[in-house]
């Protein structure tokens, strides 16, 4: 049992730290879907031009406007 917890645990963990990370300080472009610095001001792939004050368009626009 208590092996199992462990596992349960450090799985718990593993996910929580490294997947985040992966996309830490990085926004996904609206355009292309690849992952941009999240000071970018535009993306490095396809050109797209990002809203200066929006990180995350998907949420911050479904509130303000
Ligand atoms: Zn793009």
């Amino acid at each position: 049992m208590e092996v199992l917890v462990l596992v349960a645990i450090f799985l718990v963990i593993v996910v929580a730290v490294v997947v985040p990370s992966s996309k830490k300080g990085k926004r996904k472009c609206p355009r292309c879907t690849e992952w941009v610095k999240s000071e970018a001001l535009k993306c490095r792939f396809c050109g797209f031009d990002f809203p200066a004050s929006a990180p995350l368009p998907l949420r911050s626009d479904a509130r303000k406007s």
